[in-house]
Formats: structure tokens, sequence, C-alpha cells
């Protein structure tokens, strides 16, 4: 049976969460987006909750190249190599090493205007994106792409975030999975943070083209899954 189940990962004492998204069909299993450096075994434990372990997994999906969605995709890869990686064609470069993070880039570029505790948490955002291992891409997708995933995934191009980010549509489910093309603030769907927004006028067209799509569903990797009424 094909499944869709967003994965709650909670941290920081409760305080915190992803979702990162698990499709199960008769033969994938794939993960999109995998969590920070050192998430691995609650990862492990989300599947495991679920019935599967990280060696059933047949793909991972990385959305895009920031910490909180790769950062422990080495830990996987290395556990179990049979694991396909799957990103878009523009995001590779940066996931498997042969480019500089662009997160990186933009923290390391701000820190010289920084002060005091800003200046502090600052070294350590850096040092936290330095330590996130590269690792090479198997499968590059581009948008209009259809992954043989539960009944039809559809890769959908959701820049703005990052150059490469992209978003899927579950075209069986009529859900999006929106990466952080969407996230949920206050309970309602907004464009990401500005501060991690590399360029906000093209995130702005994307969130309003996952809209467009009319799903019945979103899952955001900040917020999770939320319905949506179509009136
Ligand atoms: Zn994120």
């Amino acid at each position: 049976m094909d499944k869709v189940i967003a994965l709650n990962i909670s941290f920081n004492n409760g305080n915190n969460a992803i979702y990162p998204t698990l499709l199960s069909d008769e033969h994938n299993l794939v993960l999109i987006d995998c969590g920070y450096v050192g998430f691995f075994p609650l990862i492990e434990k989300a599947l495991r909750a679920q019935g599967y372990t990280a060696a059933d997994l047949t793909h991972i999906l990385i959305t895009h190249h920031d910490h909180d969605h790769m950062g422990c995709l080495s830990d996987f890869k290395k556990s179990h190599p049979n694991i396909k990686v799957v990103a878009s064609e523009i995001e590779e470069p940066y996931i498997s090493g042969k480019k500089k993070s662009l997160r990186l880039e933009q923290a390391e570029k701000l820190q010289p205007k920084l002060n005091g505790i800003q200046r502090t948490n600052g070294i350590h955002f850096i040092n936290i994106l330095r330590s996130v291992e590269p690792v090479a891409v198997d499968i590059t997708v581009r948008d209009g792409d259809i992954l043989p995933w539960v009944g039809g995934v559809k890769v959908i191009s959701t820049p703005g975030h990052m150059p490469g980010h992209i978003s899927l549509f579950l075209e069986k489910f009529n859900v999006v999975v929106a990466g952080d093309a969407m996230v949920i603030e206050d309970g309602r769907l907004e464009v990401a943070n500005p501060i991690y927004t590399l360029d906000s006028v093209t995130a702005k067209k994307s969130f309003d083209r996952i809209l467009r799509l009319n799903p019945n569903k979103i899952i955001c990797y900040h917020g999770g899954p939320m319905e949506i009424n179509s009136d």
C-alpha cells in the first residue's frame, strides 16, 4: 500500500520540531530530507516507530543543501551505501561538495558585521555549517520530472530559499511536500524567514506556484502537515 508519513522529529526538549517525509510503496522507501548533523539516531528511532529501519530506505531526497536538511545524510550513506541520494541538478554540486555551501558563504560574509552575542552565535553557526559532510548525489532531477514513487511524484522547482530548491507534488495523494518553500508560522503558511532566503522575490513566486497546484495538504519541513480548505 502506498503511504505518505510526515515524521515528527522533536528536539530541544520538545520546543522544536522538523518534519522529514517518508514515502512508502511496494518497491521504495523514500526519506525526504534527513535532519541536522547528529540526528541519525533520532531519525532511525522515528523510522522504527513506523515499522521500518534505515536499512529499508531505497532513496533519500534532499530538497536543498541546508544543514538541517542534509546534516546527517553522510551517516545514512556510510551505514547504508545502497541508499540512492536524489537532488536537483542545481543543488547537486553543493551537496556533493564540488561547490561551497551558499549558506556558509552567506554566514561568513555576515560574520564581520556582528557584535557581542550575535558574533558568538555566528561563529557557532559557521562551525555547524562547516561540520556538514558532503555526499555524492546518485540521481539528479529537474522541474517536471516524475519519480516513480507512491503513484507518481512530480518535481516542482521552487527556488528562492535556495536556487535549486525543489518541492514534490504527490499526484495520487494531491499532497505537496514543500521543504522550505513554505513554513507554518502561527498556524499560517508563510515564506521562510527572509534572513535565510537567498532571493525573497523568487521565493514568493515559488510559494504561489505551490498554492496554484491546489493541493489538499501541504507538508512543511518546519511546521509539519497542513490541510488546505479549498473555498
Ligand atoms: Zn530548513
